[in-house]
């Protein structure tokens, strides 16, 4: 399908249009921070200030807590109950295609290796609409994990800025018929395609951040038991579990009852293996030490992912540079991998 444009001015006749069939999410701003949140059928203004999430477009699929069932006791045994499932359909706007491929990677574990159904209730309900990224944070390094800031494969529609336009790329058929309805949309001539690529070539080279990751997994098997590399890289990390929480590729939880007489709740909550309690057992804990704890985070990206799943766990979104209270820099740690271990 040929590519289209709409002029920024028609974005929110655009949302509104899509408001008809989906509960539709755009960035938006809570207490200073920027998250994905229901659109206010009025307000477009992040077209302006929008650079990324600080929540990344996970939580839309994977919420921090979420009710697995309740359930009742009595003489008879016990009964449970399912949350009605989330059959709403979600529309996601200006996700970055670092997220939307956190979204794919995601998959693989939520959905191929097994399924789960609070995951897919959300997910195969869900349309996404990408945005490519011009101002990239100096923490971003998804160039060097062949992820483009301004191209996805992982989106139903892609959008381009050129300028009091967007250029729309049409990913897939569901994209193909959310832009069939849609008013305000028009061909795109040749001269706006021009106009795109020049974007995308100028937002691509803003990424300046890089790692090797060709042979990542390689140089890291070796190092795994070299303790004074991982501690020397972990020294600052003071366990807060930020990193993980907020990575869009990380899906560890938590399984917690809350409990009245004889009826509750279940519920499963984001959990990090940056804690100290996350493996604790009661003979021993494996990862008492901190250093084990960051290489676990780190390998599971960068080694164990590609061993299952033939793809590196990380988007290089920054998310973890950025947002973590002591500098600990994810790009700083892969760059120095050492050659053979020590130990
Ligand atoms: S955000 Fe920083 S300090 Fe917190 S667990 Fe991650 S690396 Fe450690
Ligand atoms: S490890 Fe860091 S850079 Fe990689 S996806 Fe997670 S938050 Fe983003």
């Amino acid at each position: 399908m040929a590519n289209k444009k709409i002029n920024k001015k028609d974005i929110a006749k655009l949302l509104t249009k899509w408001s008809q069939g989906f509960t539709v999410f755009v960035p938006s701003k809570e207490s200073g921070v920027a998250i994905m949140s229901k659109w206010d059928g009025k307000d477009t203004s992040f077209l302006d200030w929008y650079r990324n999430t600080v929540e990344p477009a996970k939580a839309n699929f994977f919420p921090s807590m979420e009710e697995m069932f309740s359930f009742q006791k009595d003489k008879e045994g016990y009964h449970l109950e399912l949350p009605p499932s989330d059959k709403q359909k979600q529309l996601i706007f200006g996700i970055r295609p670092c997220d939307a491929k956190a979204l794919a990677i995601l998959d693989m574990t939520f959905k191929d290796t097994y399924e789960d159904p609070y995951y897919l209730s959300k997910r195969n309900n869900t349309v996404l609409i990408g945005l490519s990224c011009t101002n990239p944070y100096d923490s971003c390094f998804c160039t060097s994990l062949g992820i483009s800031p301004v191209e996805s494969k992982d989106v139903d529609l892609m959008l381009t800025d050129i300028g009091d336009e967007f250029l729309i790329e049409v990913v897939t058929d569901k994209g193909k018929e959310l832009i069939a309805t849609a008013s305000g949309v028009e061909e795109a001539s040749g001269a706006d395609e021009a106009r795109a690529k020049e974007a995308k070539e100028t937002s691509f080279n803003k990424v300046t951040r890089k790692i090797d990751s060709d042979g990542i997994k390689e140089k890291l098997l070796p190092a795994f038991e070299n303790q004074d590399y991982w501690e020397k890289v972990t020294a600052k990390c003071i366990s807060c579990g930020i990193c993980t929480f907020l990575c869009p590729t990380c899906y560890c939880f938590d399984i917690n009852d809350e409990l009245v007489k004889n009826q509750g709740t279940r519920f499963r909550n984001w959990d990090s293996c940056a804690f100290p309690i996350y493996t604790k057992m009661p003979m021993e804990n494996p990862r008492e030490e901190k250093w084990r704890r960051v290489r676990q985070k780190v390998c599971h990206k960068y080694e164990f992912y590609p061993m299952l799943f033939d793809i590196i766990a990380c988007t290089g979104c920054g998310r973890c540079i950025r947002l973590c209270p002591v500098n600990w820099d994810i790009t700083q740690t892969l760059n120095s991998v050492p050659a053979k271990t020590t130990a």
